[in-house]
This record gives C-alpha cells, structure tokens and sequence, in this order.
C-alpha cells in the first residue's frame, strides 16, 4: 500500500480572493467549483479543477491567519503541497515515528471534506506538506 497515494492539491497563498478567481478563471477556462471558509485556519478557499488535478486558493479572513503571516514573509505564492492517504491517523503515526514533525496532534477538518494534518516545513525541505484523508460523508 502507498502511503502518499497522490498530489491531492496544490495551495496558493493569495491576497486577493475575488482576483485571484478571475486570475485562475481565465487561466484554466474553468470557473472555481466552491468557495469553502475554514475557520480554524482562518481561511476563505476557493477550488479550481485542472484535469484531475485541483488548485485550492487561499486567503486570509483575520490577521491571525497563518496564511496572513505566509504572506507578509513570504508574498504570494505556493503555500502547500497536498497528499491523499487512506488512514490519516495511520500516517501521521508513521510520519511521526520516522522524526517529523507535525503542526497538529490530531486531524483537523480542512476544506472540501477531508480530514488534514501538516507537517512542519522545517523537516520537509521548507514546503509545507498536508495530509488528507476524505472524509466519508456516510460514516458521519
Ligand atoms: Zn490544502
């Protein structure tokens, strides 16, 4: 079994949500298929589709934000690299015992129905890496 199954989205750190949809609108040819607020992160999202691929769009909804902090150090831009996996308390064990450090002790709810966990991007080469295990809307 894979651990990472795939790239489950890329993350951009942008200032300007509305923009930025327009931006990514014309680029892809697609309009974005949902706008989600997290609100534990502080974050309104908003998803493109590439193909089989997704784009999640993030931007700050309070000072506090840490997408409002990547910004101010770092600008806009990449701001995280997205893994399916099957069992995400699984890996986060295993992430764990091979010495990584993780962001948060237990999964997270994300946007667009996953359950996350991120991995400090000190032990991950400075990207920052979340985990991200579908939640399964049945199950609830
Ligand atoms: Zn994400």
């Amino acid at each position: 079994m894979k651990h990472l199954k795939k790239i489950e989205h890329l993350g951009i750190a942008v200032k300007d949500l509305e923009s930025s949809e327009k931006l990514f609108t014309a680029l892809t040819g697609e309009s974005p298929y949902k706008r989600e607020a997290v609100e534990s992160e502080g974050v309104m999202t908003s998803f493109f589709k590439s193909g089989p691929n997704k784009i999640e769009l993030l931007q700050a909804t309070d000072e506090s934000s840490p997408i409002a902090k990547f910004i101010e150090k770092r600008g806009e831009g990449i701001h995280h690299i997205a893994f399916s996996v099957d069992n995400i308390e699984e890996e986060m064990q295993r992430l764990k015992d091979l010495g990584f450090r993780l962001l948060n002790d237990k999964p997270k709810r994300g946007a667009d129905q996953m359950l996350i966990c991120f991995l400090h991007p000190k032990d991950t080469n400075g990207v920052l890496i979340e985990l991200c295990q579908q939640i399964n809307l049945e199950n609830e």
